[in-house]
């Protein structure tokens, strides 16, 4: 098998890693190394640094008009290729690729679409008082560090790149060192586009290598992150003494609430979805599952078989549900919190180890069954770690206090979900939960212009629509008298 090589991409030019180092990047179904990836240094950076520093006078300067015509052709083009782009991210990043198709691919394409057609419609103000005319005016920032992590590598990659660029910034983008294959083909559409060059850099490599050194460089002056909590908080650190703008999309630990009175196959259908799509590695999913008394038994009897009837394997067949874990580091990780919660009292309902049924050529992936566990108290770990993984966790309640007081007893706050016919206890239920996005009867549906990120150790900041404006540039307030 010929192993793809990725450079780096500075100035519109594929560029080989300073020190000629290179990582190895593995197909998680087959746990075979199909592509090389540069282990960017600093110096690599300091070359990415000097292209976007180049490019951002002239771009900052071009009209939001042709910005906005840039990014729609950008969208056009992957549409154009969307079966290619869904096989890499699947390939790379162990998804079906039927998920990368209808979920990922999708999210890239509105990303760019959205944005371009955001800044042709953003908001503008001016008043006139003591005299003066007093008006604001929007400008970009500079040079932007955008971060990305493996779960979601071009949708989580473009929601920074198409905000970032469409306010007239320049940027240096550095996908998980675990996923860069889609970023490496958005490189020939951004050139096709027309997109200037230096106006997206893209480094690839570590996040203590690269990583680190983008987030301390003095002089770029915007981090946009999302990762993990851990990362987030050095993150914060190391930007803090530049008093960088920082933008951190955190971890989640996510509530999915289930009240007697809602609508028992919707919310038992999109409750196992928001446990088990793209193998539980989506921060939003549903893992902690509360069910109200009346209805509990039968829910979690149903919620079993239907999570024993999903598709582990192959993730190229149409009807997989689940693909492989991104590595064996984190399908370990993922075990151990299996073995905890069982040692913490929890019964294991279904799953808890790799498919016995693997084809052959996926027998050394790092594929894992959906698993349930019950029986465990909502303050033990395994109820309270992110364990980022197909592991969903299902308890009784018997009031709206105490499963609010459930779902708001975590370190995160990244999203909730509540299943109820009851619009009052629904929007009383919403206001008390802490956390920064609460579904009611539905999960992931995302409104591009509203506003997304974290309480608590979920993250810092808000993104989406003018929320993206607002973080993307800095804000003057001009007055002209007389
Ligand atoms: P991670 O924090 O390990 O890595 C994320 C990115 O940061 C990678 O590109 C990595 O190389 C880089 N990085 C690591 N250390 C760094 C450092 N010191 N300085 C600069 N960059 C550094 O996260 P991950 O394991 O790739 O992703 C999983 C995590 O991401 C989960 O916690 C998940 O909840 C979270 N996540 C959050 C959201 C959200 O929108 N809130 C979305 C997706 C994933």
């Amino acid at each position: 098998m010929t192993i793809l090589t990725i450079d780096n991409f500075i100035n519109n030019e594929y560029v080989k890693p300073s020190r000629g180092l290179y990582l190895d990047s593995l197909e998680p179904a087959r746990a075979i190394t199909f592509a090389k990836v540069p282990d960017s240094t600093k110096e690599d950076l300091e070359l990415a640094y000097k292209a976007a520093a180049a490019a951002f006078p002239a771009w900052s300067k071009t009209t939001k008009e042709h910005r906005a015509k840039i990014m729609y052709k950008i969208a056009d083009l992957i549409e154009s290729r969307l079966d290619e782009f869904a096989q890499a991210e699947s390939k790379d990043q162990g998804k079906p690729v039927e998920v990368a198709k209808t979920m990922d691919m999708p999210r890239v394409l509105a990303n760019f679409r959205f944005f371009a057609g955001s800044i042709l419609h953003s908001r503008e103000h001016a008043t006139e008082a003591l005299g003066a005319l007093s008006y604001t005016q929007r400008v970009p920032i500079g040079v932007a560090a955008l971060i990305s992590p493996w779960n979601l590598p071009l949708y989580l990659l473009t929601w920074k790149i198409a905000p970032c660029i469409a306010w007239g910034n320049t940027a240096i983008c550095k996908p998980s060192e675990f996923t860069s294959y889609t970023a490496h083909l958005l490189t020939s559409v951004l050139k096709e586009a027309g997109l200037p060059a230096g106006v997206v850099n893209i480094v690839y490599g570590t996040g203590m290598g690269v990583g680190q050194a983008m987030v301390e460089h003095p002089r770029i002056p915007i981090v946009s992150f999302t990762g993990g909590t851990v990362t987030g908080a050095k993150i914060m650190a190391a930007t803090a003494p530049h008093f960088k703008k920082v933008s951190l999309e955190l971890g989640g630990k996510n509530a999915n609430i289930v009240f007697a009175d809602c609508d028992f196959e919707k919310a038992l259908k999109t409750s196992v979805l928001s446990g088990f799509a793209n193998q539980g590695e989506i921060c939003l999913c549903g893992s902690r599952v509360f069910v109200e008394k009346p209805i509990y038994e039968k829910f979690v009897q149903r919620y079993v078989e239907a999570a024993k009837a999903l598709k582990v394997g192959d993730p190229s067949l149409k009807d997989t549900n689940l693909g492989a874990l991104i590595s064996k580091e984190h399908w370990e990780k993922v075990m151990s919190y299996i073995k905890l919660g069982v040692e913490e009292g929890g019964k294991i309902e279904c799953g808890g180890q790799k498919p016995a049924s693997l084809a052959e050529e996926f027998q050394n992936g790092y594929f894992m069954e959906p698993t349930v566990i019950t029986g465990l108290t909502p303050s033990c770990r395994t109820m309270r770690d992110e364990i980022f993984g197909p592991v969903v966790t299902i308890c009784p309640f018997e009031t709206e206090e105490e499963v609010i007081q459930y779902a708001n007893d975590s370190d995160y706050g990244l999203s909730c979900t509540i299943w109820t016919e009851n619009g009052r206890r629904a929007r009383r239920v919403a206001s008390e939960i802490q956390a920064g996005t609460i579904w009611v009867n539905t999960w992931l549906a995302r409104d591009l212009k509203m506003p997304f990120g974290g309480f608590k150790k979920s993250g810092v900041g808000r993104e989406g629509g003018e929320y993206s404006c607002d973080f993307y540039t800095e804000l003057k307030t001009i007055c002209l008298a007389g």
